[in-house]
């Protein structure tokens, strides 16, 4: 069986034309002698979701700073865990979660080193095995 797309409604105004009330269609002063009236009728259209999410994945950057200012939803930043590394050194790993997905940040806490970004836990437990000098 096919899948059936999922779709969302979305209010969008439509123009539509309905036969005039007051003359139902016989020509009168209203309607301007045509008999018809044009009204905007507030519709629902169903917009497929998969075209919402690659709209969204498209346009990441500018939706996120909307929805920052619109919303107020600001990425969540948190201390993940404090670790050793194999080589004795001590980092902190902060994980970053927004719209875009998932950044870790490894800040060293034991001495100065630049920090380091992984996009992917999986890259992260490579460095914290000791993958990477
Ligand atoms: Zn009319």
């Amino acid at each position: 069986m096919k899948k059936k797309a999922v779709t969302v409604q979305f209010p969008t105004p439509l123009p539509a034309e309905i036969p005039c009330p007051i003359c139902e269609g016989n020509k009168c002063k209203v309607c301007e002698k045509s008999g018809k009236i044009k009204l905007v009728v507030d519709a629902k259209v169903p917009i497929q979701k998969a075209l919402i999410v690659k709209y969204v994945a498209n346009n990441i950057s500018s939706i996120s700073s909307d929805l920052s200012k619109h919303y107020g939803l600001v990425p969540e930043i948190e201390t993940m865990e404090v670790f050793e590394h194999p080589e004795n050194r001590t980092y902190e790993i902060i994980k970053v979660s927004s719209l875009g997905g998932v950044v870790y940040i490894a800040s060293r806490v034991d001495d100065v080193e630049g920090i380091r970004t992984f996009t992917t836990l999986k890259d992260l437990n490579r460095f914290k095995e000791g993958w990477y000098a």
